[in-house]
């Protein structure tokens, strides 16, 4: 199957049969779940509106339809990509040494996560809280670090399994504002204080029996701490070359599943990349639990997720950015510069490497002619301002 036919596929899986998933799963039966594969099915169909062109050399016209910019969407998932490295690696710090750090959750708590967006909130927290602790013990003085946290939901093969992937600065601000690495890391260390602070967020947000005894067993049968690791080979230094590098491990479910092989109405066979061992692996499913693979990665309405901490907390990142200058010695070359991708021309030239605005019958500029929208009709607007807005990409919804 081409990928464009695997994407109609995965859109056809859903409108065979996400009735009756919703019949079968009460617990999705909510107008945001709808509204999502609602968004996804209706995708570049203009019916739910269009940019519109006009040739003035032969008047020819061409309709580009909205796109619904979910990662959910196959056809969206490259664009949101693109949009997500471009959003985090803005924040990052140039020329900063970053390291890349996964912490995840033992099977036995994972199923408190499902959903709930409070906790999900305080995990993410807990992870900058536990680098913090860590590399001030590590350097023997309490130093100020920053991380951006990303949060993640889906083992390659789309089960949950909810985890972090965070970039830790390589070291952190002294209280007399000078600039400290820690060039080792503790892994003994690192896996016991993850399990502490892991527990302590669980035992103070969840409030149960069940959950006490979870607690108490995960300390007697894992002595040695929980899984903690730091990827090896390199990380790019901060910049645009980190954030890309970033996506490929944070990539949205629905494009981690690389390609659908088959459907025949019942059953659904993809392939994916297993993580471990890099090798193509191949599933087939009947279509309701594809569908429940798929939409349990749905994250709650609005959640963040990436979000920064410490020195790049949104407050204090610009003025931090500025004091690093000083303190980072410059001997590495800088990455190359971040650029932006503002609007719809050049965002459809850098992904799909061609220009949407050139005439197919004479190949003469289009010119922009209107927007049509299902509930106000035509519009015709300042297009530049309509297109640039900020798109919530980091966000699934
Ligand atoms: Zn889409
Ligand atoms: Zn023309």
């Amino acid at each position: 199957m081409s990928l464009n036919q695997s994407r109609d596929v995965f859109k056809q899986v859903f409108i065979d049969h996400w009735a009756e998933f919703l019949e079968m799963n009460p617990g999705y039966q909510a107008e945001y779940y709808d509204t999502v594969i609602k968004k996804m099915l209706g995708c570049g169909d203009p019916e739910n509106g269009f940019i519109s062109y006009r040739c003035l050399q032969c008047g020819e016209v061409k309709r580009v339809p909205f796109s619904c910019k979910s990662g959910f969407c196959l056809s969206c998932a490259k664009i949101y990509t693109d949009e997500w490295v471009d959003y985090l690696s803005e924040a990052l710090f140039t020329r900063m040494r970053y390291r890349h750090v996964v912490l995840t959750v033992p099977e036995q708590f994972r199923k408190w996560f499902y959903h709930n967006p409070l906790l999900l909130s305080e995990f993410m927290k807990t992870g900058h809280a536990f680098f913090q602790d860590v590399v001030s013990y590590w350097l023997k003085k309490p130093v100020d670090v920053g991380s951006a946290v990303v949060f993640q939901t889906a083992g390659r093969s789309g089960s949950f399994n909810p985890h972090l992937h965070i970039l830790w600065t390589s070291g952190g601000m002294t209280r007399d504002g000078r600039w400290k690495e820690f060039g080792f890391v503790d892994f003994d260390l690192l896996h016991i204080k993850w399990q502490y602070h892991l527990l302590k967020m669980l035992r103070e947000n969840v409030k149960s029996k069940e959950m006490e005894e979870k607690i108490d067993r995960c300390w007697r049968e894992y002595p040695n701490g929980l899984v903690a690791y730091i990827e090896k080979g390199d990380v790019p230094r901060g910049g645009k070359g980190l954030a890309r590098y970033l996506a490929k491990y944070v990539v949205s479910p629905s494009i981690s599943l690389k390609r659908i092989i088959k459907y025949d109405g019942k059953g659904v066979r993809y392939w994916y990349n297993d993580h471990t061992t890099a090798r193509r692996v191949e599933e087939e499913v009947d279509a309701l639990t594809f569908i429940g693979r798929m939409v349990q990665h749905v994250l709650p309405k609005g959640f963040q997720r990436i979000r920064y901490y410490g020195l790049h907390a949104t407050c204090r990142a610009s003025r931090i950015r500025e004091e690093l200058k000083d303190l980072l010695n410059d001997t590495q070359k800088s990455v190359a510069g971040t650029y932006r991708v503002t609007g719809y021309r050049n965002r459809i030239k850098k992904s799909f490497g061609i220009d949407p605005l050139l005439c197919p019958k004479c190949g003469d500029e289009m010119e922009f002619e209107g927007i049509w929208h299902p509930e106000y009709g035509w519009i015709v607007n300042n297009w530049d301002s309509f297109f640039t807005e900020e798109i919530p990409v980091y966000d699934d919804g």
